[in-house]
């Protein structure tokens, strides 16, 4: 059996994984596969069904009513839920920090480690996270930890919303970056780290494509 190759991109939030990730996918014709979608599901679904996504023993207890479905539509990752289709809904900005706080849960983790391991076993994959490298596939090919300083991240982030005309504030867009650093750093189960055998790379002072070049220049297919 011919093994699929897997690349996985880990590293805080805003450093531009899942730009880099999509682009590195699509130039080798691989799947892109998103798992932060995968933990802003869970927390969208606990804060729909109106629970506070730090009450762990309700969010476990509403896991088994969590169907997660990806599906690929012209190429670009959809999650459903129970059908529905809550890919635009888990980008709103309450999702992060849900979504941060059901992955501090080991029982939620556990219960994606298997999504994200059937999808990496039956395709060529590129998948960006926190603890890919280190933990979902520890024994994939290529591994990566991008990241950038907070301050670099939040401009970037600034940016990115002003150009879809949404004016938030850069401190308040700073704070949330360090508080979810901290949070996603500290927690006890699989918390954001490099692991030993990945390739840092910091993108302060690299543009996208140089990012995506230097990815795709190490990975031989
Ligand atoms: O990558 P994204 O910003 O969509 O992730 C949202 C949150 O989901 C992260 O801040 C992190 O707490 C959690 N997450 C995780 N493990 C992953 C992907 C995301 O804990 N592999």
């Amino acid at each position: 059996m011919v093994q699929n190759i897997n690349i996985a991109i880990d590293g805080p939030s805003g450093a531009g994984k899942s730009t880099v990730a999509k682009i590195c996918a699509e130039k080798l014709g691989f799947i892109y596969v998103d798992t932060g979608a995968l933990y802003r599901t869970v927390g969208v679904c606990a804060l729909n069904k109106g629970i506070d996504t730090k009450d762990k023993n309700k969010i476990i207890d509403i896991l088994p009513d969590v169907k997660i479905d990806i599906k690929y539509i012209d190429g670009v990752q959809h999650v459903f839920t129970d059908g529905d289709d809550v890919s635009e809904e888990i980008r709103q900005p309450e999702a992060s920090m849900a979504a941060s706080d059901v992955g501090a849960i080991s029982e939620v983790r556990q219960y994606l480690l298997s999504v994200q391991r059937n999808i990496a076993k039956e395709n060529n994959i590129v998948m960006d996270g926190r603890d890919i490298g280190t933990t979902i596939l520890p024994n994939a090919q290529y591994k990566f930890f991008l990241t950038a300083s907070p301050e670099v991240r939040a401009d970037r982030r600034y940016k990115e919303q002003k150009e879809k005309g949404i004016d938030e504030d850069y401190d308040t867009l700073l704070e949330e970056i360090k508080q979810r650093d901290y949070q996603d750093t500290h927690r006890k189960i699989s918390p954001l780290k490099q692991a030993d055998d990945a390739i840092l790379i910091n993108s302060d002072n690299m543009t996208i494509e140089e990012v995506v070049n230097f990815i795709c220049s190490k990975v031989k297919v």
